[in-house]
């Protein structure tokens, strides 16, 4: 199987090759020339397996040129050795009404694992197999949750360094805490005056410099992404959708073939779009419904085709979710155009004016797949403390969004099994938790609030969250967002 761009460039590559460059030569995304089809035997045949060997199966059908030793490897060493906190790696917490995808059992207590975990060897054996001698520089733009995880995901992986930027003032407190306190001797982080969008834009004008990375390839070394835009990040999130499947036939709460819906709280559009490969690829999907933050430009986007990002942009409590520009969404209207040139002129619509139009036929066909509804903060609070008060199970702010639009959605009528997908532990997020329960956070600190919530429910406090109070910061960089290739420079060039 090939991996073509977007965009429309003439670049046909093997996996590894799209994995190692991560972004397109035109500056478009990778994607699989064709969708490998599987059939209900295909997914019958997951409810005996572990993760791992459910993860093995699917990624099997995309990385062709992988063997399926490298694939065995890859995931064991992603998934296994007790990283993950529950064995079962992507729980699925099934109630009455909903049930819970729990995706936040990893290092970082946060839904990126799922994917940062395992691009790093993917990656690495990619480089081996394509015998590329350069050191890979990952850079990573994030609004917190994705930075964290790609520096547990590299640390010290052999031929890679990475160095990963947030927003100043765009991350909750633990967020910063897990990052600025990384270790590793191959990571650098650094803080950014700027919003999220500030910090990616800033890499993606990075990335396509060509004299800076002409003069980067002298010294041996190669930039790469760990940002959703990745290939190696988006893969391995079609796994977990086959594997909610799964454990709905194995609890016999469907059969097989019957068609389900996933809420998805979505931000890079990265998470939801694994969904649409998974039923693209033949999992029985209704509809994946697109929650939103009040950052909501994918709403109205999907709801009337016309994406504009001119608009104000708010900090909320899902910070993850608090994007103006979904990359991701590029590779949607790919297949669902099959028409690079329009995605190409789209994107430069997108690039000079902020805003494009995809026109009512192309809508329809979205509409098909997608729901779309968004919750503000208020609206999110609420959710999280009707939900403890019926359930006693706390809710992130981001599973919260989800949560609320799964029950609007169902409320209409809609009958078939819903997914509400959990991206991250209520821990990382506790001051708004709290806060949504009432209690005043007021002259606590993050671990007093941590030990606050633990008295709340039966879930222990995360290993590298408790940890956090004894680490020491290792990285305190500040820069302008015009600063950004500097300091990039400087960490390639102090080796
Ligand atoms: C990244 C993230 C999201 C959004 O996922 P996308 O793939 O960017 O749509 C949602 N919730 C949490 C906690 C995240 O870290």
């Amino acid at each position: 199987m090939k991996y073509i761009s977007t965009r429309g460039s003439n670049q046909h590559m093997t996996s590894a090759q799209a994995i190692i460059a991560g972004l397109a030569e035109d500056g478009g995304l990778f994607v699989p020339e064709e969708l490998p089809q599987v059939d209900l035997s295909f997914i019958e045949g997951l409810t005996g397996l572990s993760y791992q060997e459910r993860a093995a199966k699917v990624l099997s059908c995309f990385l062709t040129d992988y063997t399926a030793e490298e694939i065995r490897g890859c995931v064991e060493r992603a998934y296994g050795g007790g990283k993950f906190d529950d064995e079962t790696i992507a729980p699925l917490n099934i109630m009455e009404d909903v049930s819970v995808l729990e995706l936040w059992h990893g290092p970082t207590s946060a839904f990126k694992d799922m994917a940062l975990q395992l691009l790093p060897q993917l990656l690495s054996t990619a480089l081996k197999k394509t015998g590329e001698k350069n050191q890979v520089l990952i850079l990573v733009a994030t609004s917190g949750d994705t930075g964290k995880a790609a520096l547990e995901g590299f640390k010290d992986v052999e031929q890679t360094r990475i160095i990963v930027f947030y927003p100043e003032n765009g991350v909750s407190r633990i967020q910063r805490l897990q990052m600025v306190t990384q270790q590793g001797s191959n990571v650098a982080v650094t803080a950014v005056r700027g919003n999220f969008d500030d910090a990616q834009s800033g890499v993606k004008a990075i990335f396509s410099d060509k004299a800076f990375n002409e003069e980067l390839h002298k010294n041996g070394a190669a930039l790469s992404s760990a940002n959703s835009i990745n290939w190696g990040r988006l893969v391995p999130q079609i796994v977990y959708y086959f594997s909610a499947y799964a454990d709905l036939l194995k609890a016999g709460r469907i059969k097989a073939g019957d068609k389900i819906s996933f809420t998805v709280p979505t931000g890079n559009f990265g998470d939801i779009l694994a969904g649409y490969y998974a039923m693209r690829m033949g999992l029985p999907v209704k509809k994946l419904i697109c929650a939103s933050n009040t950052n909501n430009v994918l709403t109205d986007f999907l709801r009337t085709g016309v994406y504009d990002r001119n608009r104000e942009f708010f900090k909320t409590i899902s910070p993850s979710m608090d994007i103006l520009i979904s990359s991701n969404l590029e590779r949607l209207l790919y297949h669902v155009v099959d028409d690079a040139g329009q995605v190409a002129e789209w994107m430069s619509s997108l690039a000079e004016k902020g805003s494009y139009d995809i026109g009512a036929e192309n809508l329809q066909k979205i509409q098909a797949v997608f729901g779309f509804d968004w919750a503000d903060d208020t609206k999110t609070m609420d959710t999280i403390s009707s939900i403890y008060d019926k359930k006693h199970y706390i809710a992130d702010p981001h599973t919260a969004v989800a949560w609320n639009s799964a029950y609007h959605y169902m409320a209409e009528g809609n009958s078939e099994p819903m997914v509400v997908v959990s991206t991250a532990s209520p821990y990382k997020f506790n001051e708004s938790v709290l806060t949504a329960f009432g209690h005043s956070t007021a002259g606590f600190d993050e671990f007093q609030l941590l030990d606050k919530l633990q008295a709340m429910n039966s879930f222990p406090i995360p290993a590298g969250l408790a940890s956090l109070k004894n680490s020491a910061v290792r990285h305190s960089q500040l820069v302008d967002k015009t600063a950004m290739k500097q300091a990039v420079a400087g960490f390639a060039a102090g080796k």
